[in-house]
C-alpha cells in the first residue's frame, strides 16, 4: 500500500514557510509568522484548499527541500506572496538606473511570465536578461533576491545562473 501523501503547509503573506507540515506537526503552526509579523494561511484564499506542504513517503528518511509554491494547484490562482513579490519586483523595475522606459515595461512585462511555466518562459528569460544587463549590480541583486523564490529552479538558474 503507497502511503505517500502530502501535508498542509503554513506559509505567512509574505512567503515564509512557517510550517511544512502543518497536518502532522499542528503544534508548530502559528497564526502570524516570526519573520515578518504577516498572517500566515493554510488555505488559497481564492478557493479554500489546503496549501500543499511536505511530501510524506513512508520509510524515507531525511527531510527534502520544501519551497511555497506560487500558484495554488487547484485553482491556478497565484498565492498572496507570488503576487506581492511580482508587485515588489515591478516596483523596482521603475527605479533601476539605465533603462529607458520601453525597456522597463518590456522587464515588467516579462515578470508575469518568468513565474508561469509556459512556451512564453523561455523568450522572457532571454529579454529579462538584455535588459538586466544594462542595470547596476545593486539592483541586479536585489532582483534577484525578489524574484528567487517565486520562480522555479529551471528559470532561476537561466536568469541568474545560480
Ligand atoms: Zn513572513
Ligand atoms: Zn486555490
Amino acid at each position: 500500500m503507497d502511503d505517500s501523501h502530502y501535508d498542509i503547509a503554513q506559509i505567512c503573506e509574505n512567503g515564509h514557510v512557517v510550517n511544512s507540515m502543518a497536518r502532522d506537526y499542528p503544534n508548530s503552526n502559528q497564526n502570524y509568522c516570526d519573520k515578518c509579523g504577516a498572517p500566515t494561511f493554510i488555505n488559497c484564499p481564492s478557493c479554500g484548499s489546503s496549501i500543499r506542504g511536505y511530501y510524506h513517503v513512508p520509510g524515507v528518511i531525511g527531510f527534502s527541500d520544501y519551497t511555497a509554491p506560487s500558484f495554488c494547484y487547484k485553482c491556478g490562482e497565484p498565492f498572496p506572496w507570488t503576487i506581492a513579490a511580482l508587485k515588489a519586483a515591478e516596483e523596482l523595475s521603475d527605479e533601476l538606473d539605465g533603462l529607458n522606459d520601453d525597456e522597463r515595461e518590456s522587464l515588467k512585462k516579462s515578470l508575469n511570465e518568468l513565474v508561469r511555466e509556459t512556451p512564453s518562459t523561455r523568450v522572457a528569460e532571454t529579454r529579462f536578461k538584455r535588459i538586466m544587463k544594462k542595470v547596476g549590480k545593486d539592483g541586479y541583486e536585489s532582483m534577484q533576491s525578489i524574484l528567487t523564490d517565486i520562480v522555479s529552479e529551471t528559470v532561476r538558474k537561466t536568469i541568474f545562473g545560480a
